[in-house]
C-alpha cells in the first residue's frame, strides 16, 4: 500500500484533548505548508469524534496527509476501549480519508485479521514503543516482522548517547524494512534528526504553536532550517557538542549555519552526556560515526584522557573544548584560548601588558596560559584566595587578593566568572571603580552584561564574550572542516540565538 515518496518526510504530531484546538493547530500547521499531520485520537474525549474531524479538516485541506493513531491506555495512550473499538476508530478514520493508520504491536498482534482489513484500505504503521530504556534491537525487530505491515515505527527511550546508535543500527540490518526509528528524550534528539540519513521513512516534530506527544520532539522549522534533517543522507558528516546541560547551547545554531554558509554537507548536533556517560559517548562517536566535537561544561578536563593527541598549550591548560578525528585518530585542542587571545591582540599588544584575570575555573586557565605565553604579566584574582595563588603559581602570573584588586590598575581586565550569566544577570564581579582600560568579559549571555554596562559607563573600552565565543567556535570549524569559517555569518547567527533563548525558551520554534 505505502509509497515512500507518498508520504513527506516529517509529520507533526498533534496530541490534543479538545477537538476545537486540534483542528486549530492542523489548520495552522498546514497553512504554514506541513503536509503530514498526525492526528492522535485518543487524547479526545470521545475518540470516536476523531474521524470527522479529519473529514473537516480535509476538506479544507485536501493536499495534506493524515496519519490516525489511537493509541490504548495500556500501551501508554489515552484510549479506554477495547482492541475492537480501537480498530473500529481507525477504519473511521480511514473512510474519512486517513492516509495512514499506527496500530501498536500490542494490539496488532492480538488482531492480526482486523489490522490486515485495515492495511487493505490505508497504509499500515505497527509501532513499538518502550518507555524505559533502548533494550536489544535485534529481537524487537524479529517480533515486529511477525506482523505484516507496510512500515515499523519503532520508538525507544535513551538513557545514554549509545542508545541513539543502537537504535539507528537497525537501518542498517534491514535496509529494504520502510522504517521510522526515533529514540525519546533529549539524550535521543540525535536520533530524531539522523533517522532520516539513515533511510527513515519519516520523523516527527511538535507543532510550532504547542508541545509535542513525545519527550524531544522539536518543530518542524527547526528540523529542517537548523539542521536539515530532511536533506542529509549517509554520506552527511556529523559534528556537535557534548554538554550537560545542553538545552541552552547556542553552538547548533552557530555551527549549522556556518555549515550551511560553506555548503558543507554535515550537520551539528546537540548530544546531551552527562558527567558519567563520557566513555559512552565515544561508543556512540564510533558508531554513527562523528567526525568532531565541542566540548563543554562539564567534560572539558575529563574528555583529555579519551585522546590520542592533544597540543602543548591544551596540555598546560588541562583542558579541551575541541575534539576531532584524523587518519582515525582522537584530537584535542582548546580554542578557547585563541578566544581570549585574539580579540585582545586586535586592540593592544599584548606582550608586556598587564591582565587581570578575574576567576579559577576552565576559561580562566585558557586565559592565563595563553595571555602568559603572548608575553603579558598577568595578575589572577578571585573569590578563593587558595585557587587565586593555586593559578597565578602554573602560569607564572602574581595573586592578587580580591579586596586589592581596585588598589591596582592593568590595561586589560579579563572577566572569567560566571557572575552576571544569565539568568542572574543583575551580579557584577566589581561593584565599584573598575581598575582596568579595557574590560573583556568572557560571559557572553546576556550580550551587556552588568559588568560591560559598568565598564562603558566609566569610559573603558568593553569587549564582549560573543567576540571569544565567535573566535573559539571559527577556530573549530577550521579544525572539524580544514575550511575557513564564515565568521560574519557565525556572529550573526550567535546573536540571532542568544536574542531568541532570550525570548523564548522554546527555542526557535514560535
Ligand atoms: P567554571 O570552570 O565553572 O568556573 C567558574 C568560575 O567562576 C570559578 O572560578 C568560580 O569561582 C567563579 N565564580 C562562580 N560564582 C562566583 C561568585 N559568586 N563570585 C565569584 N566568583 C564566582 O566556568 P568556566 O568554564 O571557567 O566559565 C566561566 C564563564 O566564562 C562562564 O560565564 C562561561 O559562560 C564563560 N565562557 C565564555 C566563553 C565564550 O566563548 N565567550 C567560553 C568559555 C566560558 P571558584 O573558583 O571559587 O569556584
Amino acid at each position: 500500500m505505502l509509497l515512500r515518496k507518498n508520504l513527506p518526510k516529517i509529520c507533526i504530531a498533534l496530541g490534543q484533548s479538545d477537538p476545537k484546538r486540534l483542528l486549530e493547530l492542523a489548520r495552522h500547521e498546514a497553512s504554514s505548508g506541513e503536509r503530514f499531520l498526525e492526528f492522535r485520537l485518543d487524547y479526545l474525549p470521545r475518540p470516536l469524534q476523531g474521524p470527522a474531524l479529519i473529514a473537516d479538516f480535509l476538506k479544507e485541506y485536501p493536499e495534506c496527509s493524515v496519519l490516525a493513531t489511537c493509541r490504548r491506555h495500556q500501551n501508554h495512550g489515552h484510549f479506554n476501549g477495547s482492541i475492537e473499538q480501537q480498530l473500529a476508530v481507525l477504519a473511521g478514520a480511514i473512510a474519512q480519508g486517513a492516509k495512514a493508520v499506527d496500530v501498536e504491536i500490542e494490539s496488532a498482534e492480538l488482531a492480526i485479521p482486523g489490522v490486515r482489513d485495515l492495511a487493505a484500505h490505508t497504509t499500515l504503521l505497527v509501532s513499538y514503543h518502550n518507555f524505559e530504556g533502548t533494550p536489544a534491537m535485534e529481537p524487537v525487530l524479529k517480533r515486529m516482522l511477525k506482523v505484516p505491515a507496510d512500515a515499523y515505527k519503532i520508538v525507544t527511550t535513551a538513557r545514554k548517547p549509545s542508545d541513539n546508535g543502537r537504535l539507528l543500527a537497525l537501518g542498517k540490518l534491514a535496509p529494504r524494512t520502510p522504517m521510522i526509528l526515533l529514540a525519546m528524550t533529549e539524550t535521543g534528539f540525535p536520533s530524531r534528526v539522523l533517522s532520516l540519513a539513515g533511510g527513515g521513512l519519516f520523523t516527527y516534530a511538535a507543532p510550532s504553536m504547542a508541545e509535542g506527544t513525545a519527550a524531544g520532539q522539536v518543530c518542524a522549522r527547526s528540523l529542517r532550517k537548523l539542521y536539515r534533517s530532511d536533506k542529509l543522507t549517509k554520506n552527511t558528516k556529523v559534528f556537535g557538542v557534548i554538554a550537560d546541560p545542553i538545552r541552552h547551547s547556542i553552538s547548533p545554531a552557530v555551527h549549522n549555519r556556518a555549515l550551511q554558509s560553506r555548503r558543507i554537507d554535515a550537520v551539528y548536533l546537540p548530544f546531551l552526556v552527562n558527567p558519567l556517560q563520557l566513555k559512552d559517548f565515544f561508543v556512540l562517536a564510533d558508531r554513527l560515526p562523528i567526525n568532531g566535537f565541542s566540548v563543554t561544561i562539564p567534560h572539558k578536563q575529563r574528555v583529555v584522557r579519551y585522546l590520542d593527541a592533544v597540543d602543548p598549550l591544551s596540555k598546560r591548560i588541562g583542558a579541551v573544548n575541541t575534539v576531532w578525528r584524523k587518519a582515525g585518530k582522537w584530537r584535542g585542542a582548546n580554542t578557547d584560548a585563541a578566544g581570549v587571545r585574539v580579540p585582545l591582540e586586535k586592540r593592544i599588544k599584548l606582550g608586556g601588558a598587564s591582565v587581570l584575570v578575574a576567576g579559577n575555573g576552565g576559561a580562566a586557565r585558557s586565559a592565563v596560559f595563553t595571555l602568559a605565553d603572548a608575553g603579558a604579566k598577568v595578575f589572577v584574582t578571585g573569590r578563593n584566595p587558595d585557587r587565586v595563588r593555586a593559578l597565578a603559581k602554573v602560569c607564572g602570573g602574581t595573586p592578587v587578593l580580591l579586596e586589592h584588586c581596585a588598589e591596582g590598575h592593568f590595561d586589560v581586565l579579563v572577566h572569567a566568572t560566571s557572575l552576571g550569566m544569565w539568568p542572574e544577570t543583575e551580579r557584577s564581579f566589581f561593584d565599584g571603580a573598575i581598575p582596568a582600560d579595557i574590560v573583556f568579559d568572557l560571559v557572553y549571555n546576556p550580550h551587556e552584561t552588568l559588568l560591560l554596562k559598568q565598564a562603558r559607563q566609566q569610559g573603558c573600552e568593553t569587549i564582549h564574550g560573543i567576540e571569544m565565543f565567535v573566535e573559539q567556535a571559527s577556530e573549530q570549524f577550521q579544525l572539524f572542516t580544514g575550511v575557513s569559517a564564515p565568521r560574519q555569518a557565525m556572529e550573526r547567527a550567535a546573536v540571532e540565538a542568544l536574542a531568541t533563548h532570550h525570548n523564548n525558551h522554546r527555542g526557535d520554534c514560535e
